[in-house]
């Protein structure tokens, strides 16, 4: 065939970041502090939820369910979302389930934008907001959150990194169709303050832009920050939809059940892109979601809500991982949420030392060394930047800190000889049993 088989919306959208450093991680790493997700349990209520759902007596569990949600789900995230917005939600109208929430995402670009729309999007950014864009037709505009320098002597905090409020008013034009927000930001931990998401409601009202607010680590706040919901600022609900995770929210990233809540003057093109694509989502898993949910919705704001429970058990990963990094040298970025973490490794360029006029980034090779030599895998802050500012900040990694602390610790002190490790035989052992079972069961289907 000599004709290209490939569409034109593929060009330039073939390289992906987790493909390359899934692959590595599997190869070469002990520990695997790159791709996020936790390598700890779902709690317990949300498994005997999906085990009620495959082994109880409800055999209609097997089959589809409604295409647009599973009704349980859809109702309970229409309850919750209401309470949370402040405003009666239909479940029929303003929630939709999706096959997690990349393809809340994929349906939102292909929905909303046509050739010559620009969408706005914020650097550094979850990497598959640029190709879907670009699949969609549209073209990405990028504005960058820019570092403020610490105060003498104190690590820098993601709320450090900031718009430049008139560089975000430039961005926005006729063209405009969209801008994606993404609070609590991946990879930096960002939250974004009130102040600056009315900064970002403005500038859409005033330019009639919509909002794709990416949510996805709402409930994965720390030291008492508040998440704040775009949709719920003046002028903002009728043109934002909002994304989230079960991945995120309840530590199950492979049950791939994700949703969108907003307006029906914007869910019911989701819709018609959902009834052609995807048409249904699991149903057995979104009964499990909805379960959970429900639990949570009922224990809302109590100790025992699981809601109030995982950010704290996080924010102890972190300060771990923060103290860990600080130890060998390396100048993390404190995160206000996610389970992210990004840390300067400038400090390391005379082990590592940089190659002039590289094609590469320095973080990426510096994550390939690091994997490849030290048998610890985490991700370069460039993969968050688009093809011409990959080299603004190219210092940086980013690692997942929602894994088992024992992996953390052992594997980051050798990296720098900065602590033997034979003086503790016992946690060594503990440490090796962990990672080798964690490995043998997730590099048999990460590896491709
Ligand atoms: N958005 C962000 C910011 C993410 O980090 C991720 C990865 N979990 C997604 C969307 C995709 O989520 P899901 O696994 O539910 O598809
Ligand atoms: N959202 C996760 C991360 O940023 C997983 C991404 C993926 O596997 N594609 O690590």
């Amino acid at each position: 065939m000599s004709r290209p088989v490939q569409a034109r919306r593929l060009e330039g959208v073939d390289k992906n970041i987790w493909v390359e450093f899934v692959k590595l991680a599997a190869t070469y790493s002990t520990v695997n502090l790159g791709q996020g997700f936790p390598d700890f349990p779902p709690p317990e209520f949300l498994k005997e939820a999906f085990s009620r759902a495959v082994s109880g007596e409800k055999h209609m569990l097997h089959q589809y369910t409604r295409a647009f949600g599973h009704p349980p789900l859809v109702k309970i995230l229409a309850q919750l979302f209401g309470k949370l917005l402040g405003r009666d939600l239909d479940p029929m109208t303003n929630v939709m389930v999706t096959v997690g929430a990349y393809q809340a995402l994929f349906c939102c670009f292909q929905a909303f934008i046509d050739e010559g729309d620009e969408v706005i999007i914020i650097e550094p950014f979850f990497d598959c907001y640029e190709p879907m864009v670009k699949m969609a037709g549209g073209t990405p505009v990028y504005v960058p959150l820019r570092p403020k320098a610490p105060k003498e002597g104190k690590l820098m905090s993601s709320a450090d990194w900031q718009l430049d409020p008139a560089e975000l008013a430039s961005k926005f034009s006729e063209q405009t169709k969209a801008i994606v927000l993404n609070s609590p930001n991946n990879p930096l931990g960002k939250v974004f303050s009130r102040g600056e998401l009315e900064l970002i409601a403005d500038l859409c009202v005033k330019h009639d832009a919509l909002c794709i607010s990416d949510e996805v680590y709402e409930w994965l706040v720390y030291d008492g920050k508040e998440h704040i919901r775009i949709a719920s600022l003046p002028g903002m609900w009728d043109r934002t939809v909002i994304i989230g995770s079960a991945g995120k929210t309840f530590n199950v990233t492979g049950w791939k059940v994700g949703w969108t809540v907003g307006p029906n003057r914007l869910l019911q093109h989701l819709r018609t892109m959902h009834q052609n694509s995807v048409y249904h989502c699991a149903t057995a898993a979104q009964d499990a979601v909805a379960q959970g949910f429900q639990r949570e919705f009922e224990h809302y704001g109590k100790p025992d809500s699981y809601f109030v429970q995982l950010p704290r058990e996080l924010q102890q990963k972190r300060d771990q991982l923060v103290q860990s990094l600080v130890a060998v040298g390396m100048k993390p970025i404190i995160p206000e949420g996610t389970y992210f973490l990004v840390a300067d490794i400038s400090e390391f360029k005379s082990e590592v030392p940089d190659v002039p006029n590289s094609d590469e980034p320095y973080d990426s090779r510096f994550a390939k060394w690091m994997v490849k030599n030290k048998g610890l895998a985490a991700i370069p802050l460039s993969a968050f930047y688009c093809g011409a500012h990959k080299n603004n900040y190219n210092s940086f990694i980013r690692f997942c800190f929602a894994k088992h602390p024992l992996g953390c610790k052992a594997k980051l002190w050798p990296l720098m000889g900065a602590c033997s490790w034979e003086g503790e035989p016992g946690l060594l052992g503990q440490w090796k049993q962990h990672w080798s079972r964690w490995l043998l069961h997730h590099s048999s289907f990460q590896a491709g």
